[in-house]
């Protein structure tokens, strides 16, 4: 059941999903060659409970963090740890949430640590269109498979292959809610669209093969080939007037 919310509601997960943005700016600004993973999960959770709010992913099925770091191959649900030092050319994904008043946000960013490969730019670059395209296709009256369609053939058309295991998300008072939101698909094809749905899109994409294997520690997902990853994750809302980024708080990252 997918439970549609009213602009009071909608107001409410933009106060949390400002919060989660904030928070990815903050990450961003201390990406660099040196740092831990450990340091930029902590600013997080600071930067998040500074505001009043709580980390989503903190103790979420037992997540030890309050962000999701993923590094290179790693696809996403990589855990901070001081061990895990950011290097030159790294391409790190995070991905973080709060919740505020009952509400929650989630948003990932794939940033460049330094000077990164021509493919790691491209990459990062086409995953974010990808997102976009998706958003181009969110209107009321269109189906859900529009949306993945259009994720899917900005991927595509640039080489690369969409994850498949791994899909967006409804959100609202649970940071995982009806439906699923796949990020391929067929137009046409799936649920209506319409006013009143939050959604998490957050297309990963991979450079080689969609597969992707869980390793052993129970979270971190990386490509099966060991090729690059990148994933753009924000929280919409779908109403009368066209559809809000809600973890959006600064134009153009
Ligand atoms: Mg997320
Ligand atoms: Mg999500």
């Amino acid at each position: 059941m997918i439970h549609l919310k009213n602009a009071k509601q909608i107001a409410a997960m933009r106060d949390a999903g400002r919060i989660t943005g904030e928070a990815l700016l903050v990450a961003r600004d201390m990406v660099r060659p040196g740092v831990s993973t450990y340091e930029i999960d902590l600013a997080i959770r600071r930067h998040i409970e500074k505001c009043g709010a709580t980390p989503t992913f903190l103790g979420y099925g037992g997540f030890p963090a309050s962000a999701c770091i993923s590094v290179n191959d790693e696809v996403i649900h990589g855990i901070p740890s001081k061990e895990r030092i950011l290097q030159e050319g790294d391409v790190v994904k995070i991905d973080t949430g709060a919740t505020y008043h009952g509400y929650v946000g989630d948003s990932a960013r794939t940033l460049p640590v330094g000077k990164v490969s021509a493919t790691a730019e491209k990459l990062i670059e086409v995953t974010r269109s990808s997102f976009w395209a998706g958003v181009n296709a969110l209107q009321i009256g269109n189906r859900l498979g529009d949306v993945g369609a259009a994720i899917d053939a900005v991927v595509r058309e640039n080489g690369f292959s969409t994850v498949r295991r791994y899909v967006g998300h409804g959100i609202g008072t649970d940071m995982h809610e009806s439906p699923d939101v796949p990020n391929y698909g067929t137009p046409g094809r799936g649920i209506r669209l319409c006013a009143g749905m939050t959604l998490a899109i957050e297309p990963m994409v991979n450079v080689g093969t969609f597969e992707v294997t869980e390793l052993s520690d129970g979270w971190t997902v990386k490509t099966s080939d060991g090729q690059l990853s990148a994933h753009y994750e924000n929280t919409v809302a779908l109403t009368d007037n066209g559809v809000l980024i809600l973890t959006e708080v600064e134009k153009g990252f």
